[in-house]
């Protein structure tokens, strides 16, 4: 097979063109997905983590602090655990505690439920399951918006939600970038030690019973793949994490033969190894659509 899907940055509006149609041939006879998400793909649906949306939802913190986005914001080395708690619940609030399902991963559902899916993701907003895809369907190795943990890495994960509920009613939504109520502070309950965002940053990152139960379900999904045909759909993942899913994607495809239908706003390259690979570039609230209909 020619790999007529193979190009070179920027893709042209005839391999674009190529590409769709290809991979709209691909979607539509799939029986079995594995759906590989990075954050792009929640870029696409709306989660802008800097620009107007940044401006508009942390004038506070940007004043008090002078951080740039909400990657930055993250890492800002907050001076009391008032002010870390403030920013992160304002954080989780925005962009998974406070909203629904967005309308492109309500798409994807749309798509997907009708077929044999499983969901591998890094992003932490938890958009497949608020869209309707069965958690049990879902691997998140990085974590998510909804949990802490101890910073020791040894006591286990604690759900936030009315938490942070509880602290944006503190901070007025963030109008205040320190929290008032120090029982609003969360501790570890077993050590006392300060608590963390659950969310991958260093190797204090917490894998228990529950986070490995999910790995093993995605692993039972990928050794099925020689005997149960199966496109993988890669959506907006970039070089940020590459181990969990651009890299295994690819090795998946050439081990089993597998398409893969590569969705990215600038990144779609694909190695010239893998010749059932398709590649589309460009925002993915556009192109999905197209692939689709
Ligand atoms: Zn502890």
């Amino acid at each position: 097979m020619q790999p007529a899907f193979i190009f070179t940055r920027p893709q042209t509006p005839e391999q674009r063109a190529a590409s769709i149609t290809k991979a709209r041939e691909l979607l539509a006879n799939a029986e079995r997905v594995l759906i590989g998400a990075g954050a792009g793909l929640s870029t696409a649906a709306g989660h802008d983590y800097g620009g107007q949306r940044f401006k508009e939802t942390f004038p506070a913190f940007i004043k008090n602090y002078g951080i740039t986005d909400m990657y930055s914001g993250g890492f800002y080395p907050y001076p009391t655990e008032e002010e870390k708690w403030a920013y992160w619940a304002r954080q989780a609030t925005v962009n998974c505690l406070g909203e629904d399902a967005l309308p492109l991963y309500r798409e994807l559902f749309e798509w997907a439920k009708k077929r044999d899916y499983f969901v591998v993701t890094t992003n932490v907003d938890l958009q497949f399951e608020k869209a309707g895809f069965n958690p049990q369907r879902i691997f998140e190795p990085q974590g998510s918006y909804d949990t802490i943990q101890c910073s020791t890495g040894e006591h286990g994960i604690k759900n936030a939600t009315e938490l942070f509920a509880a602290i944006e009613v503190d901070t007025n939504k963030g109008e205040r970038t320190r929290i008032t109520d120090p029982s609003l502070v969360p501790m570890c309950e077993v050590c006392g030690s300060p608590m963390e965002m659950h969310l991958r940053v260093d190797g204090s990152f917490v894998q228990d019973d529950a986070w490995y139960a999910a790995q093993e379900r995605y692993k039972r999904f990928v050794e099925e793949i020689p005997e149960k045909p199966t496109l993988l759909l890669e959506l907006g993942v970039g070089w940020n994490t590459p181990v969990w899913i651009r890299m295994p994607f690819e090795t998946i495809a050439r081990e089993t033969g597998s398409p893969l239908v590569r969705m990215n706003y600038d990144e779609a390259a694909v190695d010239k190894s893998l010749p059932k690979a398709v590649a589309i570039e460009g925002d993915i609230a556009e192109t999905f659509p197209a692939i689709t209909q």
